[in-house]
């Protein structure tokens, strides 16, 4: 199988998806209230790896804002600009496709970037380093990213997410990584349990038989089923010790610093 068979199976397991990853409203609004922007008019957002946009969506919804929605796949974009069209939203998110490693911004251009459960695509670090630059000065950041709740782990688990993702890590020690690279970090929360069973994986697995009708008999399509089905019950047995965790930091270390 080639990957591009590959990734055309993932975007028909995933288009017809509210999400592509863990995540809810609800969060998206508590990381809006703590990214102090409400007050803000006239924002400029990027929504980077934005799926179908779930967080776009919320963004366009509470904030006087135009969301430049990214990411690499064309369908997922379509589904939000329908989406988009019937919230009347359409003046306000204005979607793109291009990779997350070159965004089509100029610098300094955003008041924030965000972005839900996509950074492991680059890896954190080299993400929010890639990305800073097209915040304005005291610009903000905020991610959702794979981890660690607790400071000792279960080794099955260890082992799948240190292969999956070498970079999952503690907060302190993403924290610590956006203060090593100009972000000031201003707010930190674990999305709950909910946001990765009732609103990701649960859905998912709904979709599996329609999944495997479309592309089978197809050894790809079964072994992409059951690698979520592992992670799936991985992380029903972990879920104390594993999480997104949503970081919200301001682009600082600029001279004649002004806030958004
Ligand atoms: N933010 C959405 C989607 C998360 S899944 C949500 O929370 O529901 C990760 C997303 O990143 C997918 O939509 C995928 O197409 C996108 N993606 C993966 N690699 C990318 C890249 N290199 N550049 C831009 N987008 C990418």
């Amino acid at each position: 199988m080639t990957g591009a068979d590959h990734l055309r199976l993932l975007v028909d397991l995933h288009r017809h998806a509210a999400r592509q990853g863990p995540g809810g409203d609800e969060e998206t609004r508590l990381a809006v209230a703590l990214s102090g922007l409400r007050s803000a008019k006239g924002l400029k957002i990027a929504d980077i790896g934005c799926g179908t946009g779930a967080s776009a969506l919320v963004l366009a919804q509470e904030l006087d804002v135009t969301v430049a929605a990214v990411d690499l796949v064309p369908e997922f974009l379509q589904v939000l600009d329908r989406a988009a069209g019937q919230a009347g939203l359409d003046e306000r998110i204005e979607t793109r496709s291009a990779a997350m490693e070159a965004l089509p911004f100029p610098d300094r251009s955003l008041d924030a970037i965000w972005s839900e459960g996509a950074i492991y695509n680059m890896g954190f670090a080299a993400g929010i380093q890639s990305w800073r630059r097209h915040l304005k000065p005291g610009g903000i950041l905020a991610v959702s990213e794979l981890t660690w709740l607790t400071s000792e782990r279960p080794a099955e688990l260890e082992r799948h997410w240190r292969e999956q993702y070498p970079e999952v890590a503690t907060a302190s020690a993403k924290i610590a990584v956006l203060e090593a690279n100009g972000y000031a970090p201003i707010g930190y929360f674990a999305l709950p349990e909910r946001c990765w069973l009732e609103n990701y994986y649960r859905p998912m697995q709904a979709r599996f038989a329609g999944f495997l009708a479309r592309n089978g008999p197809s050894a790809a399509a079964s072994a992409i089923v059951a690698a979520e089905e592992f992670e799936i019950a991985l992380y029903e047995r972990n879920a104390a010790h594993v999480g997104y965790g949503y970081y919200l930091a301001r682009r600082t270390g600029d001279r004649h610093q002004v806030r958004p």
